[in-house]
């Protein structure tokens, strides 16, 4: 008979674990504060704007969209070769203002009109899903229009949070960054999600960098699985002597460097 190979997933941390680290993050890079932001269907607009875009070219295209046609019903209206040229200094114009122009009409069409903000009152998976349902509209810009506009607890997974929850162990090493949405979402507390967002993205971008991560200054390295395979093992032990004798900070872990808040990266969704 053929056996199988039962191998045991690796073990995730617990919504406590979760819960602790967010707490350390927030402390590092924190306190953050909700800036009040789009409504949604321009934060969708915003959203679409924004990507593979720096912020600040992003934040261009959509002023100069808003400026040009004053209104998304008349974005909505526009002939897509006048989108592009409203929206050139974002880049990738070409392939962004047709996707504008469909996902604003399908909202008229599912919708009647362009206000969203009836999905505040739905339950989150309803909301997710209906947004879903519009062209091109992945988990993650669902998440930025829920969660930022309409301050519902919808995650919204990019790159650095995604890779910090891996190496955390917060998700498994196997887990896609679509399902890695819902996971998350059934682990963070709802009023914890956006500190999760704005901390995970600051330690991502700060701390727990795609290269070379910077172990040794991590506020959340004792609980880190990961933290022994990116360093030395002579730097790993001196570490460790160093947690075991300087009982400073709550985790145990020697506090690195507090940045002044001025100098602390706000959330780039
Ligand atoms: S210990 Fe290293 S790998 Fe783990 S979270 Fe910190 S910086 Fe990232």
């Amino acid at each position: 008979m053929p056996t199988r190979n039962h191998k045991r997933a690796p073990r995730t941390k617990s919504k406590a674990d979760i819960a602790r680290t967010i707490e350390l993050m927030t402390e590092q890079y924190g306190p953050f504060t909700h800036e009040a932001r789009l409504p949604p269907t321009d934060e969708m607009v915003f959203t679409i704007l924004s990507q593979h875009t720096s912020d600040i070219n992003s934040s261009r295209a959509f002023r100069r969209l808003m400026e040009t046609f004053t209104t998304l019903d008349d974005v909505a209206a526009a002939d897509v070769e006048d989108i592009e040229k409203a929206i050139a200094p974002g880049g990738l114009a070409k392939v962004k203002a047709p996707r504008i122009k469909e996902v604003l009409n399908r909202i008229l069409e599912l919708n009647e009109n362009l206000d969203l903000s009836f999905l505040r009152e739905m339950p989150l998976n309803d909301a997710k899903a209906w947004l879903r349902q519009l062209p091109g509209i992945g988990p993650k810009s669902a998440g930025i229009v829920l969660s930022f506009s309409l301050g519902m607890p919808a995650m919204a997974i990019d790159t650095h949070i995604y890779r910090v929850s891996q190496r955390l162990g917060v998700i498994g090493p196997k887990v896609s960054v679509d399902k890695a949405h819902d996971i998350l979402e059934s682990k963070v507390e709802p009023e914890q999600v956006f500190n999760f967002h704005v901390s995970y993205i600051n330690h991502g971008r700060q701390v727990c960098k795609a290269q070379r991560p910077l172990c040794s200054k991590c506020v959340v390295g004792d609980v880190c699985p990961s933290r022994k395979k990116f360093m030395s093992k002579a730097d790993l032990a001196s570490l460790v002597r160093q947690e075991e004798h300087i009982p400073v900070g709550t985790s145990g872990a020697p506090l690195p460097h507090v940045p002044h808040p001025a100098t602390v990266l706000k959330t780039n969704p």
